[in-house]
Parts: C-alpha cells; sequence; structure tokens
C-alpha cells in the first residue's frame, strides 16, 4: 500500500533495525543506559539547550513540559487546534489543573499576539495565572516565520511567561528554512521533539530545557509511568535517525510539492477541488463535499493508496513515500475525479 495518511506509519529501514539491535543498554530508570545518555547528551546540544528527556511519545513530553512550567491553578495559552490543546486529551488539565486559554489560529498557523495579549491576566485571585505560551512548527505543514517566534519571545519576556515549542515536526521547519535546530529553538524555554514522524523512528520523542527544568520533567515522567529500563534500543533508532534521515526530509517536501502540483493541475478542471499550498511534507485537498472525499478516497484504497476520508484531505508524504508512487497516485486521483 502507499499510505499517505501520515508521517507515523513508517516502517523502521532494516540499518535503523541493526542500530537499535547492536546498542549497548543499560537501566535507564538508574540513569545507565549510554545509547540514551548519550542521545539526549547530543539533541540538547544539537537544540542549543543545557540537556534532554527522551519519552515515548510527542504528547508525553509535551505532557511533561506544561507539568513542569505549570503549577496547579496556572494558565497556559495556546491554539485551538494546536496538538498541546486539542490532540492530548486534556492531559495538562486532567493531570496538572493547568487552565487552557485557547485562541483561534490565523490562516498562517500563528496565534495573533495581541489577542494573546489581551488574554494575559492581570493579578488579581479571580484569575488563573498565566504561566505559558505554548506554539507548534509545524503546524499542518506550515512553517511558522522565525521572525514571529521572535516576537512571541519578546512578548513573553514582557509578561515574564514561558515559551514552550510543540516541534514535533521541527526538523521540517529546520529543513526548510534552512535554520539549524538550535536556532529555531534558541526563542523557546523548551521543544518538544518528535522522532517517529518524518524521522522514522518506530517511537521515541525529546524534551529539551534547562537542566532544572529537565530535572523537573525527570520526575513526571517516573510519576506517569515513563520510566523505561533498557530503552536504549530506541535511542540507537533516534541517533540513526539523526546520521540519516534529517537531510532526505528535502525529498518528502519535494514529493509533497509534486503531488501539490498535479492536483493543483487537476483542480483546474474541478471547480470543486482546491490544493492548499504545500511546505513542507503535507498537502492538504478540499473537495466540495464529504460524499465526493469520500469516494475518492475508497477508489483511492481499492487500488492501494491509503488517505483520510475526510473533506479536507490531508496527504503526507514521508520516509516510505518514492516519487513513482507520488505519480501513482496522480494517476489515480485523475481516475477517481472522473468518477464522481
Ligand atoms: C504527532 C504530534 C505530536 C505527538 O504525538 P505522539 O503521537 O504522541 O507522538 C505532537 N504535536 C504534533 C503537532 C503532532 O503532529
Amino acid at each position: 500500500m502507499i499510505d499517505l495518511r501520515s508521517d507515523t506509519v513508517t516502517q523502521p529501514t532494516a540499518a535503523m533495525r541493526a542500530a537499535m539491535a547492536a546498542a549497548p543498554v543499560g537501566d535507564d530508570v538508574f540513569g545507565d543506559d549510554p545509547t540514551i545518555n548519550a542521545l539526549q547528551q547530543r539533541v540538547a546540544k544539537l537544540a542549543g539547550k543545557e540537556a534532554a528527556l527522551i519519552a515515548s511519545s510527542g504528547t508525553q513530553t509535551n505532557l511533561l513540559a506544561l507539568l513542569s512550567h505549570c503549577q496547579r491553578g496556572d494558565e497556559y495559552l495556546v491554539g485551538q487546534e494546536y496538538h498541546t490543546y486539542r490532540y492530548e486529551a486534556g492531559g495538562a488539565a486532567v493531570l496538572g489543573g493547568i487552565v487552557p486559554q485557547p485562541f483561534e489560529i490565523e490562516a498562517d498557523g500563528t496565534l495573533n499576539l495581541s489577542a494573546v495579549e489581551k488574554r494575559i491576566k492581570p493579578d488579581d485571585p479571580h484569575f488563573p495565572i498565566t504561566r505559558l505560551l505554548s506554539l507548534e512548527n509545524t503546524h499542518t505543514g506550515r512553517v511558522i516565520p522565525q521572525d514571529y517566534m521572535l516576537k512571541a519571545r519578546r512578548l513573553c519576556d514582557k509578561h515574564g511567561l514561558k515559551l514552550h515549542l510543540d516541534g514535533a515536526r521541527v526538523f521540517n521547519a529546520s529543513v526548510a528554512t534552512g535554520l539549524s535546530l538550535a536556532e529555531l529553538s534558541a526563542p523557546f524555554d523548551s521543544v518538544s521533539i518528535c522522532f517517529s514522524k518524518g524521522l522514522g523512528t518506530p517511537i521515541g520523542s525529546v524534551l529539551v530545557g534547562t537542566k532544572k527544568f529537565i530535572q523537573r520533567a525527570h520526575r513526571w515522567r517516573k510519576m506517569l509511568g515513563g520510566g523505561m529500563r533498557q530503552a536504549g534500543i530506541v535511542a540507537a533508532a533516534m541517533d540513526h535517525a539523526l546520521d540519516h534521515h534529517i537531510e532526505r526530509l528535502a525529498d518528502d517536501h519535494a514529493h509533497a510539492q509534486l503531488l501539490h502540483d498535479g492536483l493543483a493541475e487537476l483542480a483546474t478542471q474541478h471547480a470543486d477541488l482546491q490544493v492548499e499550498p504545500a511546505q513542507t511534507n503535507m498537502v492538504y485537498v478540499n473537495f466540495a463535499n464529504l460524499e465526493a472525499a469520500q469516494k475518492v478516497s475508497d477508489y483511492l484504497r481499492e487500488n492501494g493508496v491509503l488517505t483520510a476520508r475526510s473533506q479536507r484531505m490531508r496527504l503526507v508524504t514521508h520516509l516510505n513515500i518514492s516519487r513513482s508512487d507520488v505519480e501513482q497516485v496522480l494517476t489515480l486521483f485523475k481516475q477517481a475525479l472522473a468518477r464522481v
């Protein structure tokens, strides 16, 4: 199957599996796993931060960040569609007593910073204590401009807030902009980075920040049941991904662009099809109605291509999608549209 549902569907390569099998390991709850220790140091250095902590998922590293920055009764400012608000089952509120203050997201994936500033609560016992702004890069495949991130940093400094980045796909932003991980991370107090998306590992995320912050996160991770033992086999996959799967994200971006261009050409003949610009590894296609989207999705599936079945259909390129796969998808799309 050609699976365009997400970049989380990648299979670990043979070389990655070999690196995992060969990794020296130890009990990481005792701090004894050399592969984990080295990976954490490597990522901290790449991100220009003091320390790093590995966790099972990006949901967990984001939760660790929120729990480590905020106390019960504190508030975090966030986008309605950002992962840390919408897609993490309310973990910050459920487990941390942390109050979300969500904002509508602008067309470019940012939050309107003057709207954000207006919602920062004054010091008054009626209100929660505004503590943190949580941003995302990339958001739905869009790269957030770095000058915006610097403005967000200034806003946080002005009001004594912390700034967290959900950088699940921050390496896509790095490859797309040419900015290093350290440059992209610089405005932030903490960054959560996923390795199981475009980087192609089976599991694993890393949280970076100051030493003190990571110590707090470490305690929360244990409390959440996230302490792992010989997890160096996972760190070895992540290390392998850093060596071999970053520069190649440019291929995913090129494939997304190819997909975008082919679909945009089809859209010139189908008025009810609309294709959004692709900046990294995602293409969004809008259908006139859900039924048309589902018909196309079903036809694709019958012919070996997996996609979402939603009216705004997300197509994601990744490690296991080749140029010829994209060409095949475009051929099938054309056939499917002729049937709608
Ligand atoms: C995937 C993702 C995460 C983390 O998800 P996990 O599946 O828990 O690793 C966080 N933020 C964004 C934007 C994501 O796409």
